[in-house]
């Protein structure tokens, strides 16, 4: 049993907190949103008014927040509070030169830190089924590795520090991209008359095959689990993809790769963004594409 706070509870943050409770550990949970705070005390969670008392105790302490700027500004104001060696694993996805960042503030406090962004969703945290890509030192991914085991089935040590945010980019651009032809299919298959179940009945057993298309379909029905069926209520929202989107750009542009796929699922998820559906689950783009004509 390991005493852990967990930072940022949100969509999915609070699922992962609740299956290391689950697992026998003592979680003191903090967020910086009191409408949160509330749900947590609901679910059973402890929660701690400050962030400092919500790490003070802690030996590993667990971030789950939108972006990097928001990861360093609480690492910059615990790392230096800590004083004996605590275990920092930091489970959003933000880009590598924060990470690295995040990691240079752990070490400067000598604390062991490692990157460990997930994937699988909101359904992946809920059942405890995310698989964890992590980066940093053999022996804070060791220390690491059982805990995330709470959380996920599948828990992969990819290097050196940043390692694991530099997978999680790259598998992104890929859910990005494949959503995006998922949606064109759906939308396609709408006008030639295809039945939404025929395509999915068809594609999920033949070449189209897809994470897109098989757990998280972006049309009701099929997949009864995809945010699809909940009227796009997210799931994941399109500006979490828009940002992941923009990571993947980004850090191609630093090693000069052109990436023509990303850059193009970025601009539309950017344009499905800027019409106000930035709240909207990433795969509520089909409505957005079924409404394009040639010209776009
Ligand atoms: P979210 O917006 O639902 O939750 C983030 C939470 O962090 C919010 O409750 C917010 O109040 C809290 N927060 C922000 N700043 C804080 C601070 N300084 N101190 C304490 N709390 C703070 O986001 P989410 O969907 O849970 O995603 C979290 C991270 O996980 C993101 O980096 C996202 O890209 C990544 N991710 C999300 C999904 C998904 O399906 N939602 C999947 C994989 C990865």
């Amino acid at each position: 049993m390991e005493k852990i706070a967990f930072i940022g509870l949100g969509n999915m943050g609070m699922p992962m907190a609740l299956n290391l409770v689950k697992a026998g550990h003592a979680v003191t949970g903090f967020d910086l949103s009191e409408p949160i705070q509330i749900k947590a005390k609901e679910l059973g969670l402890t929660i701690a008014d400050t962030l400092n008392t919500a790490v003070q105790s802690a030996s590993v302490i667990i971030t789950m927040l939108p972006k990097g700027e928001h990861v360093i500004s609480v690492y910059n104001e615990i790392c230096p509070l800590l004083s004996n060696e605590r275990l920092l694993i930091d489970c959003s996805t933000i880009d590598v030169a924060n990470a690295l960042q995040a990691h240079h503030l752990a070490s400067y406090g000598k604390h062991l830190s490692v990157d460990a962004p997930v994937s699988g969703g909101t359904g992946g945290a809920e059942a405890g089924t995310l698989t964890f890509m992590c980066g940093g030192a053999e022996s804070a991914f060791a220390k690491a590795k059982p805990i995330l085991e709470a959380m996920g089935k599948r828990i992969v040590h990819c290097g050196e520090d940043g390692t694991g945010q530099a997978a999680k980019i790259c598998n992104n651009m890929i859910l990005g991209v494949s959503m995006i032809a998922v949606c064109e299919a759906f939308a396609l298959g709408e006008k030639l008359g295809l039945s939404h179940q025929a395509l999915f009945d068809v594609a999920s057993t033949s070449s189209g095959q897809c994470w897109a298309l098989t757990s998280y379909c972006p049309v009701p029905g099929p997949v009864p689990a995809s945010p699809a069926n909940n009227d796009y209520h997210p799931g994941f929202a399109a500006a979490l993809m828009l940002k992941d989107l923009r990571l993947s750009q980004d850090a191609a542009e630093a090693v000069q790769l052109a990436t023509p796929m990303g850059a193009n699922a970025a601009t539309l998820y950017e344009k499905f963004v800027s019409a106000g559906h930035a709240g909207q689950d990433f795969s509520a783009i089909i409505e957005m594409l079924r409404g394009q004509g040639l010209e776009t």
